[in-house]
C-alpha cells in the first residue's frame, strides 16, 4: 500500500479532503506505474483541494498536477524501469488520478525524461509554474522579444509563475519589471534578479485603452484588470504572453493596443501542450534557470503540509515555489 491524499464528494456536493491508504489496483488505467519522489503544490492545486473552483472532474479523485520519479513498470516503448521521468498536466490530478500518492499509473505519452541537470526534487520545485514561465518565455521569443527591445514586466512576481519567470528573463538578460502585492518581498525579488518593482495596484484597477508605454513584452500571470493595463502600456510591436487568472478570468480590455501599437497577446497552456513542446521547455530550463536562484525560490515540506499549503496558495500567501519530499 501507499500514502495518498483523497478528494470525495457526499450525495450533497460537499467536497473532503482524507489521507487514505491505497493499493496499486486503486490507480486508473495506464502503460507506465512511476514511484512518486516529490511533487509540488500549484495554485490549481489549491484550486482542487480546496473546492474553489472546479478543477476535479471525477469523484474519488487523488488530485496533484506535477511529479517527478523513477519508472516502476511499464509497457509503454518509451520507458523502462528505473527511468527518472516527469508529468506535467495532461489532466492528471484533474480527471486522473495525481501526484499526491505514493505511486502513479499515468500514460507513457504524458512523460517527459528528467534532464540530467536536475534532480527530481529540482524539477518539482519549477514544476509546472515554473514550466509555464518558460513556455511563456519561448513564446516571447518566437515573436521575436529580446531583451534590447526593452524591458518586460512579470505580473504576480511573487508567485510560482512570476518568479520562475523573473529569475529566468533576468538570466537572459532582460530588464526586468516585477509587479506584486507584497513590496515587503521587494528585496527576494531582486535578488532573484528583478531590476525594478512596482506596486500591483498600479495595474489592478480600470485603466484607459492606452497608456504610456512602459514595456516591450510582458508575462502575465494574472488576468483581469492587470491584463489589461500591461498591453495598455506595452512598447509598439511589443508581445504580452497570457499564462494565468489569479484576479480574475475576465478582460476588461479595447483593442486599442492591438491595433494602435500592433501589439501581441500570446496565449499559453501547459495542461495540454503537444510533447515537443515540453520537451524544448524542459531542456531550455536545464540551460538557462540558475541553480541558486532556484534554491532561493524553493520552500520544501513534506506529504503532510499539502492540505494546508493548498489552502494558503489560493490566499496567495505562498512565495514563490513549495516544492513536496514525497520519500
Ligand atoms: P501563485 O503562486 O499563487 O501566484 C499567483 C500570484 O498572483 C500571487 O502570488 C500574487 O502575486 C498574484 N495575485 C494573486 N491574487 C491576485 C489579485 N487578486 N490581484 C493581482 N494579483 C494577484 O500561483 P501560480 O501557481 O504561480 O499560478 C499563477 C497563475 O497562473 C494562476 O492563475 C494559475 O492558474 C495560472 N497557471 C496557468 C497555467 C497555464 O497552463 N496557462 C499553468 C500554471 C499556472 P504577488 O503576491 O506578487 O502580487
Amino acid at each position: 500500500t501507499f500514502r495518498a491524499i483523497l478528494i470525495s464528494r457526499d450525495e450533497a456536493r460537499n467536497q473532503s479532503v482524507d489521507i487514505v491508504e491505497m493499493t496499486p489496483d486503486q490507480l486508473m488505467d495506464g502503460d507506465v506505474d512511476v514511484a512518486v519522489e516529490a511533487t509540488t503544490v500549484n495554485y490549481k492545486d489549491g484550486l482542487a483541494i480546496t473546492g474553489k473552483a472546479p478543477v476535479v472532474r471525477h469523484w474519488p479523485l487523488v488530485p496533484g498536477i506535477d511529479l517527478a520519479g523513477t519508472v516502476i513498470t511499464s509497457s509503454h516503448p518509451d520507458w523502462q524501469a528505473g527511468d527518472r521521468v516527469i508529468l506535467n498536466g495532461w489532466g492528471v490530478g484533474e480527471t486522473h488520478h495525481g501526484a499526491y500518492a505514493g505511486r502513479a499509473r499515468l500514460n507513457g505519452d504524458w512523460l517527459v525524461a528528467l534532464p540530467d541537470r536536475f534532480t527530481a526534487m529540482d524539477a518539482m520545485a519549477i514544476g509546472t509554474a515554473g514550466y509555464t514561465a518558460m513556455l511563456s518565455v519561448l513564446a516571447l521569443e518566437r515573436a521575436g522579444m529580446t531583451p534590447d527591445r526593452g524591458p518586460v514586466v512579470v505580473t504576480g512576481a511573487a508567485g510560482g509563475v512570476g518568479s520562475v519567470a523573473v529569475a529566468l528573463l533576468s538570466g537572459l538578460g532582460w530588464h526586468v519589471i516585477a509587479s506584486t502585492g507584497r513590496t515587503g518581498e521587494a528585496d527576494w525579488l531582486r535578488d532573484l534578479g528583478a531590476a525594478e518593482i512596482i506596486d500591483r495596484a498600479e495595474l489592478s484597477e480600470p485603466g484607459k485603452p492606452l497608456a504610456k508605454e512602459r514595456w516591450a513584452a510582458g508575462i502575465d500571470a494574472v488576468g483581469s484588470h492587470t491584463l489589461a493595463n500591461v498591453l495598455a502600456a506595452t512598447r509598439y510591436g511589443g508581445a504580452v504572453a497570457c499564462c494565468g487568472l489569479a484576479q480574475g478570468m475576465d478582460l476588461p480590455a479595447s483593442v486599442a493596443p492591438f491595433i494602435l501599437r500592433g501589439v501581441s497577446l500570446l496565449g499559453i497552456d501547459s495542461v495540454m501542450a503537444p510533447k515537443q513542446r515540453r520537451v524544448e521547455a524542459w531542456s531550455r530550463l536545464a540551460r538557462d534557470l540558475d541553480a541558486s536562484r532556484l534554491r532561493a525560490i524553493t520552500t520544501e515540506i513534506g506529504f503532510e503540509a499539502i492540505i494546508d499549503a493548498a489552502k494558503e496558495i489560493v490566499e496567495g500567501r505562498i512565495r514563490g515555489r513549495v516544492v513536496v519530499n514525497m520519500r
